[in-house]
């Protein structure tokens, strides 16, 4: 691809909160941009990038599709976000890979908390951004409430470039306040639009957010600034220049308005895409390791130098495996060897696909800046990072959040047995937040991030792999932890009839304060041969994924391997594998293990009238809350809760708040149950 190629590519993702219309907009969008005959329709289940079952039924967005259209002579590919918190990984993804995000919000409910919780992720991995107030056709639409809630509780600095001409059912259109024009939609039906004087009631109003515009962006350049204190008037062209600067650095945020249910204002929004979002080559260089030195390499978006590229979401569907990539540098070739450097695996590109919605075109190569799908590769995972062969780069991981709760799946037959399993690999494949382990009566349980994803999950199972479960209540996700360290020593010995079985180990272990698990080796000579060593790993880890407490699985320590004992016929992997195993066990009951559970960050926005009784019933659920601010006329309470006193929590505040107040919530951390409850949970078993 050339400079000039890459400079109109754009590379966006549409972030919101659920229910403020992403999945419409983007269908507008592909209609604006000539890829589909029929305008799609939420509510009527047939929208493009929706298009898994789960999520026409559900009628939310939940994988991220990457979508492509062509727009004035660019490039724009669309990576679709959901926004329930439940599937927030996957916004991690997408603003990994993105260059920019169009954030949607709702006309009448403004910043809800899931649109202010991908903000400020936004923010964290410095996406610039363009808000879309949509839904200016709802009773209530309110466009300058938005820009002042965007300013309040996101700390941001927008900036209108459009207003609306009418809003509820008069909504007709948009005033652009670049070109001074108005763009007025013919009907509700068709995107067909006209370009127009303003209004004549609109002019001075017009006028006084245009000059407002203006004062923001001449701080930007001292030439400029002096010229128009001068009262020399600003040419559009360096109005625009400006613009794009301001939004590239974060200094503002163009806001525009639409109603992608009307099939207004949507044509504009593509239009300041390219003008204003960034382009690959605008992009920061990309941060990697050379995994052969461990030298740290700046990745240029640049088509001659060798490949580098970050799977950032994989996918089965009929036709097999696919994995959405965006190449950071070099040029990718069909038949081409690249190594996993994640993994050091090689894998070979059979199909390159650039998806458009739910079609596919075939492409030979690819470039850096893009994004596309392979077809056929086995053994890469999401955030894995795939690169030419002559130069391993691992590029930054994407942050996973942890998974807080379980639920137990059963399949219903023999035959279900092995298509459960291997329905379930794919999936965690597919699904870096979804986990899985084997409790201590031997039954699967699934750890997702909430209620919502593991019933997805579920549906998945049915629906797409054709299994049939039985599934438990979903669970807190408790963990075990250990305190104090403890040295063991364990025989493993079995002599009998055939070959038999010999292990010693001595190994230390240490609590650490992550709820990772570290395993070092300390044996400098040769008490046991180097190629048992796995094997002690393998049984500590497969020791620990049942604690000792209630068997959930078990985490923050470190196991040091310090001697050992070999014997010549009767040692083995296996022999090494159950002496550790045991090992763990013996050390886990001397280390006072101790019951861990997830605490939440909990946000409720509430009307004023209602804080004393949220508060109360907060503190009813073991909840600490640290504080309360005021956002436009609501108070933003937070505080810290158990999980397991947050089941059905949504229901309880409708009651309590009659339907006024909302909440959200994310993993803080996890922390030690108090004594009395934990009696209660171990006898819950
Ligand atoms: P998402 O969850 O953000 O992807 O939102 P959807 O696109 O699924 O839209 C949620 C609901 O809002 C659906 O019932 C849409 O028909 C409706 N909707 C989307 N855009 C608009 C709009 O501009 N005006 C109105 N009145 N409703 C809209």
């Amino acid at each position: 691809m050339s400079t000039r190629q890459l400079e109109r590519l754009r590379n966006i993702g549409i972030i919101a909160h659920v229910d403020a219309g992403k999945t419409t907009f983007t269908e507008r969008v592909l209609f604006a941009g000539g890829e589909t005959h029929d305008i799609g329709n939420v509510d009527k289940a047939n929208t493009k990038t929706d298009s898994g079952i789960q999520e026409k039924e559900k009628g939310i967005t939940i994988s991220s599709a990457a979508v492509s259209i062509n727009w004035n002579d660019s490039q724009i590919n669309i990576i679709d976000t959901p926004g329930h918190i439940d599937f927030h990984v996957e916004v991690h993804r997408s603003l990994r890979v993105l260059d920019g995000a169009v954030v949607v919000f709702d006309s009448v409910a403004g910043v809800e908390p899931q649109s202010e919780s991908n903000w400020r992720l936004a923010d964290q991995y410095g996406v610039p951004r363009i808000a879309l107030v949509n839904k200016m056709d709802r009773i209530g639409a309110d466009f300058e409430n938005v820009i002042t809630m965007i300013e309040n509780r996101l700390n941001a600095n927008p900036v209108a470039i459009q207003l609306p001409i009418g809003s509820e059912q008069d909504f007709q259109g948009v005033i652009d306040l670049i070109s001074m024009k108005a763009i007025v939609w013919k009907d509700d039906s068709s995107m067909d639009f006209c370009v127009t004087e303003i209004p004549k009631e609109l002019e001075a109003c017009s006028v006084e957010f245009r000059e407002y515009l203006e004062e923001q962006l001449v701080e930007l350049d001292d030439e400029i600034m002096l010229d128009w204190l001068a009262n020399k008037p600003i040419d559009n062209q360096e109005l625009q220049a400006l613009l794009r600067k301001a939004t590239l650095t974060g200094y503002c945020v163009p806001v525009m308005c639409a109603s992608a249910f009307k099939n207004k204002g949507v044509q504009p929004v593509l239009d300041a895409i390219v003008n204003y979002l960034p382009s690959p080559l605008d992009v920061n260089v990309i941060e990697a390791t050379n995994t052969s030195d461990d030298t740290p390499v700046k990745v240029v978006a640049d088509s001659k130098e060798p490949v580098s590229a970050l799977a950032f979401k994989v996918v089965n569907d009929d036709h097999g495996s696919l994995t959405y990539i965006r190449v950071y540098s070099g040029t990718l070739n069909i038949g081409e060897k690249l190594l996993n450097v994640s993994n050091g695996k090689v894998e070979r590109i059979g199909r390159i696909y650039q998806m458009q919605a739910t079609e596919r075109i075939v492409r030979r190569e690819v470039y850096a800046g893009e994004i596309v799908a392979l077809v056929g590769l086995k053994n890469t995972s999401t955030g894995d990072s795939l690169c030419s062969m002559d130069r391993p780069l691992l590029l930054e991981r994407i942050e996973i959040p942890k998974s807080v709760i379980d639920m137990v799946v059963e399949a219903k037959s023999h035959e279900d047995e092995v298509k459960l399993s291997q329905a379930i690999g794919k999936m965690l494949k597919e699904d870096p937040s979804l986990k899985m382990h084997i409790n201590n009566v031997g039954q699967t349980v699934l750890s997702g991030l909430g209620e919502l994803h593991l019933e997805i999950v579920v549906d998945k199972l049915k629906t797409d792999f054709d299994v049939l479960v039985q599934v438990g209540q979903p669970q807190v996700a408790y963990k075990e932890s250990l305190t104090e360290s403890c040295d063991v020593v364990y025989k493993h010995k079995k002599q009998g009839g055939g070959p038999g079985q010999f292990a010693v180990v001595h190994l230390s272990f240490y609590p650490t304060d992550d709820d990772e698990i570290g395993f070092e080796n300390l044996i400098v000579g040769a008490s046991i041969p180097k190629e048992y060593i796995p094997g002690i790993e393998k049984g500590i880890r497969e020791a620990a994924q049942v604690g000792v407490i209630a068997g959930y699985p078990c985490g923050g320590f470190r196991a040091i391997l310090t001697d050992g004992e070999t014997h010549e016929n009767d040692s083995s992997v296996i022999a090494f594998q159950i002496a550790a195993k045991e090992a763990f066990k013996k050390a886990a009951v001397q280390m006072k293990p101790v019951l861990m559970e997830p605490m939440m960050k909990v946000e409720v926005v509430t009307p004023p009238d209602y804080v004393g009784d949220c508060i109360g019933d907060l503190s009813k659920r073991r909840g600490s809350v640290s504080g309360q601010a005021m956002q436009s006329s609501s108070v933003v309470i937070s505080a810290s809760v158990p999980l397991s006193s947050m089941f059905g929590y949504i229901g309880d505040l409708r009651s309590l708040t009659a339907g006024r107040a909302s909440f959200s919530m994310t993993l803080q951390n996890y922390a030690e149950v108090p004594e009395g409850l934990k009696d209660k949970i171990i006898g819950g078993q």
